[in-house]
C-alpha cells in the first residue's frame, strides 16, 4: 500500500454516465481531459465507453491521440488547437478537431490534404462566454468556407457547438441568451446547407438543469465523476456517485503543549495540549494552501481539522480526544458515505469548486483503479 493514493472507482464512473444518458435522454460525450479530471482520463475514457457514451471529450490533440493509442477507435472531439499543432494525426486518425476561424480551417485543410483524407470538422460558435469559437461577426464567414470545403470534399462539418459561461447559474439570463444565439448561428448554418451530425451546447449543469439545451449531445465532464457543478444543483434523485476518493497512511502522532505554533508562520496555535497527526500529502500534491485550517479529513471514524499551513509534502491535522496509531487511514476526501468529507467540502473550504479540488490531485500521489 502506498503513502498517499488517489482511488478511483470506475464503476461510480460508469454509473454516472449511464444516470446521465438516461436522465437526459441525450447521448453523452463524456469529457476527460485533464487527465480525465484527475481520475485518469484512459481508465476515465474506458469507462465512460462501457457504459455507453458515444463520445468522448478533451481539449488537445495529444489527449485525443492518446485515446487513439489505447485502441479507444469512436467518436472523439477535441477542442483546442494552438497554430503550429500538427493536425494531420488527428485527421488522419478520425478524430473530430474544431474550428473558430477560418485560419483553423485551413490548417486542416492542409492536414486532410498530407492525410489523404477528408477531415471531421466541428465548428464553434461563441455565444458569450468569450472564449473560443467565432463571434456572431465571424460566423458566416466561418460557415461559407466550412461549407465549401465541404463541397470541394476537404471536410465533413461533422458538429456545431458553443459552451455556457453560467450554466450552474439556471436563472442567468445569459443562459438564454446563449441559448438563443446558438439556435441563431444552427439555423444560418443550415441556410448555408451545412447539416452537421451533432448539435451541442450543455455541460453538465445544463444537461441536468436545461432539458431545451441538450440537443443531439450533452457534454459531461464534471457529473461524470460524480460531482455537483455547483452545490445543491443536482438532484438526489440522479443519484450521482463521486468516482475519486484520496487517502493517505498517518504518518505520526505527536503531543504538543497548549501554546505550541502549529506548522509554518504558527498559523495556528494550540489552546490547551493537543494530539496532532501527521499526514503525508501537501500542496505539491494538490492540497490547495487555502484549506489550511479550513479543511476536514476523516481518521478513525471523525473527521479531523486541518491545523495550520498545508506544507508542500504534509499538513498537520488535529486528532484531540482520540489516540489513533500511526498508519492509521486518513481519508481526505472521497464519496461521503462514511462520513468523510467530499470533494466539495474541500471546494468550500478551499474557497474554490470541486473541478479544482480533484483536478489538482497528482504530484507523488499514486492512482489506483478499483
Ligand atoms: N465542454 C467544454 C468545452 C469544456 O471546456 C468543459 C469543461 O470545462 C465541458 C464541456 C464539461 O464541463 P462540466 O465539467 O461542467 O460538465
Amino acid at each position: 500500500m502506498s503513502r498517499a493514493e488517489i482511488v478511483v472507482d470506475v464503476a461510480a464512473i460508469r454509473h454516472n454516465v449511464r444516470r446521465l444518458a438516461q436522465f437526459t435522454q441525450t447521448p453523452v460525450m463524456a469529457v476527460a481531459k485533464a487527465d480525465g479530471y484527475g481520475h485518469g482520463m484512459l481508465p476515465a475514457a474506458r469507462a465512460a465507453r462501457e457504459a455507453g457514451a458515444r463520445w468522448i471529450g478533451v481539449a488537445t490533440l495529444d489527449e485525443a491521440l492518446a485515446l487513439r493509442d489505447d485502441g479507444d477507435a469512436g467518436h472523439v472531439l477535441c477542442w483546442l488547437t494552438v497554430p503550429g499543432d500538427d493536425l494531420m494525426p488527428a485527421v488522419a486518425r478520425g478524430i473530430d478537431v474544431t474550428a473558430y476561424t477560418t485560419d483553423e480551417l485551413d490548417a486542416i485543410a492542409q492536414a486532410a490534404g498530407r492525410a489523404g483524407r477528408k477531415a471531421r470538422v466541428q465548428l464553434k460558435i461563441d455565444t458569450g462566454l468569450s472564449r473560443g469559437g467565432a463571434t456572431a461577426a465571424h460566423w458566416p464567414d466561418l460557415v461559407a468556407r466550412a461549407r465549401a470545403g465541404e463541397e470541394a470534399g476537404t471536410w465533413r462539418i461533422t458538429g456545431i457547438w458553443s459552451h455556457f459561461a453560467s450554466s450552474e447559474l439556471p436563472d442567468d439570463p445569459a443562459n438564454d441568451a446563449q441559448e438563443k444565439l446558438f439556435r441563431e448561428a444552427l439555423d444560418l448554418a443550415g441556410a448555408a446547407g451545412l447539416q452537421p451530425e451533432v448539435r451541442h451546447l450543455a455541460n453538465s449543469a445544463a444537461a441536468i438543469l436545461r432539458p431545451s439545451a441538450r440537443f443531439d449531445l450533452v457534454r459531461c465532464g464534471i457529473a461524470t465523476y460524480g460531482l455537483d457543478p455547483a452545490p445543491g444543483l443536482t438532484p438526489s434523485d440522479l443519484g450521482l456517485r463521486p468516482a475519486m476518493t484520496v487517502r493517505a497512511d498517518l504518518a505520526l502522532v505527536k503531543h504538543v503543549d497548549a501554546g505550541a505554533a502549529v506548522s509554518y508562520n504558527g498559523r495556528w496555535v494550540a489552546p490547551a495540549a493537543t494530539t496532532l497527526g501527521l499526514v503525508p500529502v501537501g500542496y505539491a500534491d494538490g492540497v490547495l494552501r487555502s484549506a489550511a485550517n479550513r479543511a476536514e479529513v476523516l481518521v478513525g471514524g471523525a473527521r479531523r481539522p486541518i491545523r495550520g499551513s498545508v506544507c508542500m509534502d504534509q499538513v498537520v491535522v488535529d486528532l484531540s480526544g482520540d489516540e489513533p496509531d500511526p498508519g492509521e487511514p486518513v481519508i481526505l476526501f472521497g464519496p461521503g458515505d462514511d462520513g468523510e468529507p467530499t470533494a466539495e467540502d474541500w471546494a468550500e473550504a478551499a474557497g474554490t469548486i470541486s473541478y479544482e479540488i480533484v483536478t489538482r490531485m497528482g504530484g507523488r500521489l499514486t492512482r489506483r483503479v478499483v
